[in-house]
């Protein structure tokens, strides 16, 4: 099965750096996906899970909070705002991130940022989602 070098890097860190199959991304018009030698390519992420597969291995779900992703020469480069392996996330902390956004959203007044209580939930919510899918896995067929 041919392959591609996917790398996620955040201003902080390298995430993830290895050869995979598959990326399934959350661009900004709904998901993403690329397969090896994919046309050159430079759009923009939002708030979302990104899926790796890799042949004869599980797939890995990441949760990105927006960023870019460039394909050029069979190489993804994700450049994420910020991105957490399931293992990496903090399921309390984005629980209280949600429960925050939330009261945010009903108590709203005139001073407060709704697009940005909004974009803290989705992220929030997409690390819940990350988080339990690990604890939840799907069934295979
Ligand atoms: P919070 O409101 O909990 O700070 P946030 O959505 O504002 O969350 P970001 O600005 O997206 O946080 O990320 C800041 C840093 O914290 C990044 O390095 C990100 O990877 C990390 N981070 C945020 N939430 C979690 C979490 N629940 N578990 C692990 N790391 C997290």
């Amino acid at each position: 099965m041919p392959t591609m070098q996917l790398e996620i890097v955040t201003a902080e860190r390298l995430v993830y750096s290895e050869q995979v199959n598959c990326v399934v991304a959350p661009g900004i018009e709904g998901e993403l996906g690329i397969l090896p030698h994919h046309a050159p390519l430079l759009t923009t992420l939002q708030p979302g899970e990104l899926r790796i597969m890799r042949e004869g291995q599980a797939d890995i779900y990441l949760a990105v909070s927006g960023g870019f992703l460039e394909v050029m020469a069979n190489r993804v480069v994700v450049l994420a705002d910020a991105a957490e392996r399931a293992d990496e996330i903090d399921e309390t902390r984005a629980q209280e991130a949600v429960h925050r956004a939330q009261e945010q959203l009903e108590h709203r007044s005139a001073d407060i940022d709704l697009e940005r209580a909004l974009a803290s939930m989705r992220r929030a919510q997409t690390r819940l989602k990350v988080v339990r899918r690990r604890r939840h896995p799907p069934t295979p067929g």
